[in-house]
């Protein structure tokens, strides 16, 4: 957490794009429906949960409730790719996901991606052909991406220029702070999470290096075992940081990436 930010006293409006409700974690009954109640009353204003595998797409679809501001991607996760017994429950997975695609409230393609650091994963070019699928259905349906990057974006940034997706967001987006721009001008955002509070001068390299619009950021709730309003207490606490970063009020800050956020996802 950054210095002089007391994020429990913030309650600014987050709409977290970057969740994960179909998470085998919350498997208690009433569990979402209580984190979900929680979450708003500390400023959640609405979400989307990322697509992992086919499997979960039924929990995925469970969380979707009446009056609910919630939406969903759909996707083929590296490592659901790397746990797949093999290219043929790969390529059934692809067929499946394109079925899930006009399933209800999906707004999204994701996440797909590279993943340079699992000992696990594929080896990097039959990741980059998977991936290189997916960005081709993606401008088939016309749907942004969530992208999951890690330590790979050179081969990223290669397949997204062969074949650019109709917008999108690199989630969770780890730096360095050069490569943003190269993002955003594929027409990308990049998204960030509450451990670049953590480091500060990166974190203001990073703000200084996008453009307005196309940051965002997210909790990827549940990580880390804690209920989802504490992890909106840091996300609120990194929207400060960033407003401070740009020298502009907190409250016009933390209501401008709730819109950029609704505008990645083409939200109205
Ligand atoms: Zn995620």
């Amino acid at each position: 957490m950054s210095a002089g930010v007391d994020a429990s006293t913030l309650a600014l409006p987050i709409f977290d794009h970057h969740v994960h409700l179909d998470d085998p974690l919350l498997t208690l009954p009433g569990q979402l429906d209580f984190q979900w109640r929680d979450a708003a009353a500390a400023g959640l204003c609405g979400a989307v949960t990322a697509g992992y595998g086919p499997e979960r797409d039924a929990d995925a679809i469970a969380a979707l409730a009446p009056g609910r501001p919630l939406w969903r991607a759909v996707g083929l996760h590296p490592w659901w790719l790397a746990a797949a017994a093999d290219d043929e429950a790969r390529h059934a997975g692809l067929r499946q996901l394109e079925r899930q695609l006009s399933g209800p409230g999906v707004v999204a393609l994701g996440e797909v991606g590279l993943d340079g650091l699992r000992k696990q994963a594929l080896p990097i070019a039959e990741q980059r052909r998977w991936m290189a699928r997916a960005l081709g259905m993606a401008r088939a349906f016309d749907l942004p991406v969530v992208l999951h990057v890690v330590r790979a974006i050179g081969h990223a940034l290669e397949e997204l220029r062969a074949c650019p997706p109709p917008g999108g967001v690199v989630h969770r987006f780890g730096g360095p702070a050069e490569l943003a721009p190269a993002l955003c001008a594929l027409g990308l955002a990049v998204s960030l999470d509450p451990s670049w509070l953590r480091r500060p001068d990166k974190l203001a390299a990073v703000v200084h290096a996008t453009p307005p619009g196309r940051l965002l950021v997210e909790s990827d709730w549940p990580l880390d075992d804690r209920p989802w309003s504490a992890a909106l207490q840091e996300v609120q606490a990194l929207v400060a940081a960033i407003a401070a970063l740009r020298g502009e009020p907190v409250a016009a800050m933390a209501a401008r990436l709730v819109e950029d956020a609704q505008a990645c996802y083409r939200l109205g």
